[in-house]
C-alpha cells in the first residue's frame, strides 16, 4: 500500500506534523522510534511551552501530543526507520524488515545532546545533569552549578544560568574559546561565572544527585574537585540524520538542509525540527516547523 505521507520521528515535530496532516486526512504513518518522545522524554517539568501556565511534565506533554495525533488517526509505530531511499518515487522507507511505499517523507528525527560518555552521566542524568539550561535553570535557585563547553552554547548557558545560581563555573577543555568575543566577554564580565580553563571532566560526582564535579588538568594531569548541585553539559548537539546522509542534501555539522518552508533538495522529502535546527532547539520551535512541514506536505500532495 502505498501512503500519503510517512513521518519519521516521534518528537514535537514529528506529532505536530502527524496532527496536521492527520486534520488534512492524509492518514499518516507516523514511525515514531522505539524511543518516541524525544528529547523532552528525558526532561521533568517543562515551564516554558505555552498553553501549561503552572508547567507540564515532559513525557506528559508528549503523551498528550501523540493523543491529539491518535484521534484525527494517524498511525503510530515506535518503530525506528532504518533506510530510506529517495531516489524513487514513491519513496520507500524501511523499519524491520518491512518496506513502505509514500508519496511525501517528513523527516523529524530530532538531535540529542552530545554527551561526554561516562558513566556518572547516565547515572545522574536528570538527576542534575541536564543539557538545557532554559528548560532546567530554574531548579538552581540560590544553588551552585557547572557547565561545559567553550561554544556559543557554554557562554549563552553559564550565563543564562546565572539568573538563578549563585555562581557558575565554567569548564573548558582548552583556554581558548571557540564561542563568538562578544559572547566570552559577556561571560567574563558576570561576577557570578568563574572559568575552570583547560581542564576535562573526569567524573561527576554524587550517588542519586549530583554533589560535585571532578576536574583534570590537562596540563598537569592533576585532580580537583568542585561542589556543585547542577551540571549542564554545552558540548554540542549531534542531529539525527545518519539514514538521509546518502539521500539528501546535509550540512557539515550533520544537519538536514531545508529552507523556511521545510523543503529540502529532493521534492516530496520535508524536513522539520532539531534535525534541522542549528540554533533554537526548543520544544515550540520543534512542533512550529512540523505544523509548517504538514502544510508544505499538503500542498505538494495538492500539487
Ligand atoms: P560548538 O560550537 O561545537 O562548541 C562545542 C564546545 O564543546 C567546544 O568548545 C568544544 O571544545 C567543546 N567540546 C566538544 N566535545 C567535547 C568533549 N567531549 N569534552 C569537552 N569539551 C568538548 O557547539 P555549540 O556551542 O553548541 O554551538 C553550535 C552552533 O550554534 C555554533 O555555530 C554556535 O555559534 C551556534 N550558537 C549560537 C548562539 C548564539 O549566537 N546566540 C548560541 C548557541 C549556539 P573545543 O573548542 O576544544 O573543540
Amino acid at each position: 500500500m502505498e501512503r500519503n505521507v510517512v513521518i519519521i520521528g516521534g518528537g514535537p515535530a514529528g506529532y505536530t506534523a502527524a496532527i496536521y496532516t492527520a486534520r488534512a486526512n492524509l492518514a499518516p504513518l507516523v514511525l515514531a522510534g522505539y524511543a518516541a518522545g524525544g528529547q523532552l522524554m528525558t526532561t521533568t517539568e517543562v515551564e516554558n511551552f505555552p498553553g501549561f501556565p503552572t508547567g507540564v511534565n515532559g513525557p506528559e506533554l508528549m503523551d498528550n501530543m501523540k493523543a491529539q495525533a491518535d484521534r484525527f488517526g494517524a498511525e503510530i509505530l515506535f518503530k525506528d526507520a532504518t533506510k530510506v531511499d529517495f531516489s524513487k518515487k514513491p519513496f520507500e522507507i524501511t523499519y524491520e524488515d518491512i518496506v513502505v511505499k509514500a508519496k511525501v517523507v517528513i523527516i523529524a528525527t530530532g538531535a540529542g545532546p552530545k554527551k561526554l560518555n561516562i558513566p556518572a552521566e547516565k547515572k545522574l542524568w536528570g538527576r542534575g545533569v541536564s543539557s538545557c539550561a532554559t528548560c532546567d535553570g530554574a531548579f538552581y535557585k540560590g544553588k551552585e552549578v557547572a557547565v561545559i563547553g567553550g561554544g556559543d552554547s557554554a557562554m549563552e548557558e553559564a550565563t543564562f544560568l546565572t539568573r538563578f545560581a549563585n555562581k557558575v563555573t565554567l569548564i573548558h577543555r582548552r583556554d581558548e574559546f571557540r564561542a563568538s568575543k562578544i559572547m566570552v566577554e559577556r561571560a567574563k564580565k558576570n561576577p557570578k561565572i568563574a572559568f575552570a580553563l583547560s581542564k576535562t571532566v573526569d567524573d561527576i560526582l554524587g550517588d542519586t544527585k549530583v554533589t560535585g564535579v571532578r576536574l583534570k588538568d590537562v596540563k598537569t594531569g592533576k585532580l580537583s574537585e568542585i561542589k556543585v548541585d547542577g551540571f549542564f553539559l554545552a558540548i554540542g548537539h549531534i542531529p539525527y540524520s545518519e539514514i538521509f546522509k546518502t539521500q539528501i542534501k546535509i550540512d557539515e555539522e550533520g544537519y538536514i538542509v531545508a529552507n523556511h518552508k521545510t523543503e529540502t533538495n529532493v521534492p516530496g522529502v520535508f524536513a522539520c525540527g532539531d534535525v534541522v535546527d542549528h540554533h533554537f532547539r526548543q520544544a515550540i520551535t520543534a512542533a512550529g516547523s512540523g505544523c509548517m512541514a504538514a502544510m508544505s506536505a499538503e500542498r505538494y500532495l495538492q500539487g
